[in-house]
């Protein structure tokens, strides 16, 4: 196979690879950062590599691992993370994605949508449930596996048309009686729900960090274009209420980056990050969105039209508030993570 070329930098991505560099996600977001100043589309489709192996970095076995996260540095390819589905995104213990085990294998019927590198995958992380009671709790339902992209009964749909980050590729995937072997269960029957749900842990940091990056590109594009750009005989940052706005805009990149850090930093530490990861990637996400609206703002008509570069800001940000779990989900796990402190 081909390698292709945006997975050269997945391999910067991957932090614990065998045949990785060994960076943790601190580092990981730094580079997110930087990537997503360029094109958040770019930084969004390297990032899916990320949140496709991350579950078989935290629960892959040896064998897994060197077989899955092996080939990733070795060739290098992309994977993708299959979770949601049409009809259970934010809600994900009603997917209806069913394995069922036959002697040493599992049959997968379902279809999952908004995959991101959906089309260009080598292999997926698929959640399915496998436990027929619909009454059985989501911490055991659920199994994770690793399908390889090629296993017939795998059919990739069209690359969707998105409103920003037209770069990424995503598409919906249906899996019709896909057979696959039981080595590539992760951890083991009914261990599913946990490990896609702990990924978010380590990625979510790494979103914020692409959120971050968006929103300094606002700022940079808007103080450039407020330095050059005259109206009443003098520069618009001379105009009190567009040097506020950009204060304000400085404001919230500079938190924006110590909460993805924070959170970053603490995972690295081995500490629980949930409440940490949820707020960075919630308030990254607003912020994003916020400072892409501001910088149209400044470039007043010119920043409406697609040949200047703040409106593709505000198109590419959009999408931080739904991916990796929406802004309204973050605010779900941050209340139910603070209250648990004075619970205890
Ligand atoms: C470009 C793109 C790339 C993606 N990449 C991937 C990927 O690689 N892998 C993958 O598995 N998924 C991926 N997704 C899916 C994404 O994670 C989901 O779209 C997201 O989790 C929201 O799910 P949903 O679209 O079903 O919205 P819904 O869950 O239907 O939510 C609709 C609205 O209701 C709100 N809402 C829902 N429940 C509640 C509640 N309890 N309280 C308050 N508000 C609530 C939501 O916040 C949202 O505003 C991608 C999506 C897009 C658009």
């Amino acid at each position: 196979m081909q390698p292709a070329p945006l997975a050269w930098c997945a391999i910067f991505l991957s932090p614990m690879l065998p045949g990785g560099l060994g960076l943790g996600v601190f580092d990981t977001c730094l580079i997110s950062e930087e990537l997503a100043f360029g094109c958040t589309g770019v930084q969004t489709a390297i990032e899916g590599n990320s949140l496709g192996q991350m579950p078989v970095i935290l629960a892959g076995n040896e064998h897994q691992q060197k077989k899955y996260l092996g080939r990733m540095t070795e060739q290098p390819l992309m994977c993708a993370y299959c979770v949601t589905e049409p009809g259970a995104g934010s809600d994900v213990a009603a997917l209806q994605t069913r394995a069922e085990k036959k002697g040493n294998e599992y049959v997968i019927n379902g279809q999952k949508m908004w995959i991101t590198n959906g089309g260009k995958a080598n292999w997926y992380f698929l959640l399915a449930r496998t436990d027929s009671d619909p009454k059985a709790p989501a911490s055991k339902a659920f199994t994770a596996f690793i399908v390889e992209a090629d296993t017939p009964g795998v059919q990739i749909g069209r690359k969707e048309m998105n409103m920003g980050q037209r770069c990424s590729d995503t598409r919906g995937i249906v899996f019709e009686d896909v057979v696959v072997p039981k080595e590539n269960v992760l951890i083991g029957e009914g261990s599913g729900f946990k490990i896609a749900m702990s990924t978010f842990d380590k990625t979510r940091p790494m979103v914020s960090a692409g959120a971050v990056g968006l929103a300094q590109r606002a700022l940079y594009e808007a103080t450039k274009y407020a330095m050059e750009r005259k109206t009443f005989g003098k520069p618009l940052v001379e105009h009190q209420a567009v040097s506020f706005m950009l204060a304000e805009m400085a404001m919230k990149v500079e938190l924006a980056r110590l909460a993805y850090q924070r959170a970053a930093w603490e995972v690295d530490l081995g500490r629980r990050n949930t409440y940490h990861a949820s707020i960075a990637k919630a308030f990254a996400g607003d912020i994003a969105n916020q400072l892409a609206s501001d910088a149209v703002q400044i470039f007043g008509g010119n920043g409406f039209n697609s040949e200047y570069p703040v409106e593709k800001l505000m198109r590419d940000a959009k999408i931080f508030q739904i991916y990796e779990g929406t802004a309204q989900i973050q605010r779900l796990i941050i209340a139910r993570e603070h209250l648990n402190k004075y619970k205890n």
